[in-house]
């Protein structure tokens, strides 16, 4: 199998090249511009992948890559809900013209299989109960509109173009390689440096956490079996308020409450995210296998142990910061 992985040089992407080239038999094109991502996310990997680098919105990168995937996987996004407050334009470029382009791209060059990778965040926020994949799309920052607006542009594909077409929506991931944009990275590198770590408001805002091992499992099976048209929420069953993970990451590094700065919540701060994902039990298989409790331990860990990882990654989300509020 030949597989395009866009934003395979990110977080979650670079996870799943990783699981893909063990799984054995295939072939891997990764197409990044390296905005968020990183060579470094692929270092152990690089002498088996092909890395286009480049931009998803600009139609002539797509002539570098030529024809013949048997699959598309399309990671690639702008994806930190903070940056997308300060300089909205660029998600809505990336997110929504270079879905758009990609998926151009596979029409011409009749591409048999695309899986597009979503989030939770395009539901909105629920007080109770949780979101099947039926309820209305009410996404409220520029992020996650501009991740419902892929998902509209791809569902639109499979019945204008009768392409085969899944989605899969996930929570908040944690695990190696997050920019530390992103909490967990964020706070363990702030701690380690000394530092106070910042939660907003009063921290009662609830995520539910997924290992990225888990996710990429679940991808993997809405790829293999899933179908076209159809959506797949892939859950973790860890709900926490974020003041809860803080203490917990906290204790997994012996330091007090002290190291807490409560600072002004975010603009139209979802308040709680909830995924059923009992489509994808029942239809896919999925289950997720790693317990948040040595996950969570698993990813401190890795991240004191990589200070240079983490002080390179660091200067890549600073930098990231700075072009798109300016
Ligand atoms: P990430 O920022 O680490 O990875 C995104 C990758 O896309 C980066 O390597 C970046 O360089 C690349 N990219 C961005 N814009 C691009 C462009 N215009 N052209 C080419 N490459 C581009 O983020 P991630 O957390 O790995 O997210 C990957 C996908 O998973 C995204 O689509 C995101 O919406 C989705 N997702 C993430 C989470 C989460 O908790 N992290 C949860 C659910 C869904």
């Amino acid at each position: 199998m030949r597989y395009l992985i866009t934003g395979g040089a990110g977080f979650i992407g670079s996870q799943f090249v990783r699981q893909t080239l063990a799984s054995g038999g295939a072939e891997v094109v990764v197409l990044d511009n390296l905005s968020a991502g990183s060579r470094a996310n692929l270092a152990d990997v690089a002498s088996q992948i092909s890395l286009v680098v480049g931009d998803i919105a600009e139609r002539a990168v797509y002539e570098q890559l030529g024809t013949g995937f048997d699959a598309i996987v399309h990671f690639a996004a702008e994806t930190h809900v903070d940056r997308s407050i300060t300089g909205p334009s660029a998600f809505v470029v990336s997110n929504v013209l270079g879905t758009g382009e990609l998926l151009e791209y596979a029409r011409r060059t009749a591409v048999p299989r695309l899986l597009m990778v979503s989030t939770d965040e395009v539901y909105g926020t629920i007080d109770e109960g949780s979101w099947t994949e039926d309820f209305p799309l009410a996404p409220r920052s520029p992020y996650s509109a501009s991740k419902a607006s892929a998902d509209l542009l791809s569902l639109s594909y499979v019945s204008t173009f009768g392409m085969d077409i899944s989605i899969t929506r996930c929570t908040n991931n944690y695990g190696p390689y997050q920019l530390p944009e992103k909490l967990i990275p964020h706070f363990v590198s702030e701690l380690k440096a000394g530092r106070t770590v910042p939660v907003y408001g009063d921290g009662s805002n609830i995520r539910d956490w997924l290992h990225v091992d888990d996710h990429c499992r679940g991808i993997r099976l809405a790829l293999d079996k899933g179908k076209a048209g159809r959506v797949y929420n892939i859950g973790g069953g860890t709900e926490l308020a974020n003041l809860e993970l803080t203490r917990m990451l906290l204790a997994a590094m012996g330091l007090g409450e002290e190291r807490i700065t409560y600072v002004t919540d975010r603009p139209g701060h979802d308040k709680r995210y909830s995924l059923d994902w009992s489509r994808a039990q029942r239809e896919l298989g999925y289950e997720p296998q790693v317990s948040f409790e040595s996950g969570l331990a698993s990813t401190v860990q890795w991240y004191l142990d990589h200070p240079e990882w983490v002080a390179e990654a660091r200067e890549r989300a600073h930098a990231l910061a700075g072009q798109q509020a300016s």
